[in-house]
């Protein structure tokens, strides 16, 4: 789960690390208020989980009640890359000496986290390791044995960071480790981590992603999600209790077992179509439970086609067959709808389809040949 950056930074204050006073507005009064208590230049900021605000026109440097009501204005409601801004922070603006980049996150390939740092920030990390390999520093830790303060000197020696600047650094990713840790994140960001006139660090922003399977354990990062910020047809599947993953194709998929609907995924990848969709039914053979699940693959309007793809076990296919039949009927969906049934009573399954089915339900024996048919299906609405 991403946060915000307000909320980011709320956690990196939680474990010691600096960032500029600020409060959070919903409308250009608060934000207009905000910016008389915190006196002088301030800095609106639009909170959307998406990086790049700056050059959206997201990030303005104002001074006064009245350009930050304007700014606020302005701002509130944006577009910013199809996220809508319903807040905006409104921060003391910053003395900025120097912009840099520091980041941990969790590298599932090496089975451990990744702490990144480079002395030239502002810029998206991608950018500066374009730009600037030499100066973009990383290094794995080990969780079992956590952080020590010579991950710290690698990445500043690595990078080139002034000498005088390495013990400091260290605090910084020391307390960053720990916010990385305590909330159970797989993404912390700082960018950019700002070397003040003063000659101190300060978080300017954060990224800060969570593990949503850990969130009973955070009540406080729990209540953080932001309904209005995710996407609908997940917050959809988020009410339902639905296991779902949006994808971006055009073929809904559902199934019922996690490993099946991942092979499905690839088996309408390799017949040359383009899933719309994860979503894992369990057990399900309850016509309500297919309701659900069709409802939110078909609020999604990228799909064209759905692709049922059931392996009778514990679960018969004729149970399953009943189930689909009423979840159509009540729904009255006209798209195609590809069923591959396999497994306990198959024969009795295809036949019930057969039977009562209406004209656009397909019946398959094969995953390979529903996927096929599916991408042809698609082809055809196009
Ligand atoms: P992002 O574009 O979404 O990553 O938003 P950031 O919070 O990183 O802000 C983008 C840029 O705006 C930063 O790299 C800074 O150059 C600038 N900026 C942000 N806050 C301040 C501030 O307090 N003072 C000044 N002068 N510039 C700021
Ligand atoms: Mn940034």
């Amino acid at each position: 789960m991403d946060l915000h950056e307000f909320q980011g930074k709320e956690l990196f204050r939680s474990v010691g690390l600096s960032t500029p006073h600020g409060r959070v507005a919903e409308t250009p009064d608060e934000a207009a208020a905000a910016a008389a208590e915190l006196g002088g230049r301030v800095v609106v900021k639009a909170q959307v989980h998406v990086g790049g605000r700056g050059k959206a026109g997201g990030v303005k440097v104002v001074k006064g009640a009245d350009a930050t009501r304007s700014a606020a204005e302005e701002m509130l409601g944006m577009d910013i890359k199809g996220h809508i801004v319903y807040r905006v922070l409104i921060e003391a603006a910053s003395d900025i000496e120097q912009e840099m980049y520091a980041s941990i996150i969790l590298d599932r390939g090496a089975k451990k986290a990744m702490a990144m740092f480079s002395p030239m920030g502002g810029m998206d990390v991608e950018e500066i390791s374009r730009t600037q390999p030499q100066a973009l520093a990383r290094v794995h830790v080990d969780p079992l044995v956590g952080w020590s303060d010579y991950h710290s000197r690698r990445l500043a020696f690595e990078s080139g960071l002034n000498k005088d600047l390495v013990r400091p650094l260290g605090g910084v990713f020391f307390r960053l480790w720990n916010a990385f840790t305590r909330y159970e994140a797989t993404l912390v960001e700082i960018n950019p981590l700002i070397l003040t006139g003063s000659g101190d660090f300060v978080a300017l922003d954060a990224k800060f992603s969570v593990d949503g399977n850990s969130l009973y354990r955070h009540g406080e990062v729990a209540e953080m999600r932001d309904v209005r910020a995710s996407d609908p047809q997940e917050q959809l599947a988020h009410e339902k209790s639905v296991t779902y993953v949006k994808l971006d194709g055009s073929i809904g998929v559902l199934g019922n077992g996690a490993g099946l609907v991942m092979s499905t995924l690839d088996v309408v990848a390799d017949a040359g179509g383009s899933p719309a969709n994860f979503l894992d039914v369990g057990g399900g053979a309850k016509a309500s439970e297919i309701v659900d699940a069709l409802e939110i693959i078909t609020s999604d309007a990228k799909v064209k086609t759905i692709f049922f793809n059931i392996f009778g076990g514990i679960t018969r296919c004729d149970e399953v067959a009943r189930g689909v039949l009423t979840a159509v009927e009540k729904m009255g969906i006209q798209m195609p709808i590809i069923v591959r049934l396999d497994g306990t009573n198959e024969a009795e399954g295809r036949a019930i389809l057969a039977d009562a089915g209406p004209d656009n339900l397909y019946v398959e024996a094969t995953m390979l040949d529903a996927a096929r048919r599916a991408v042809e299906l698609v082809a055809q609405t196009a």
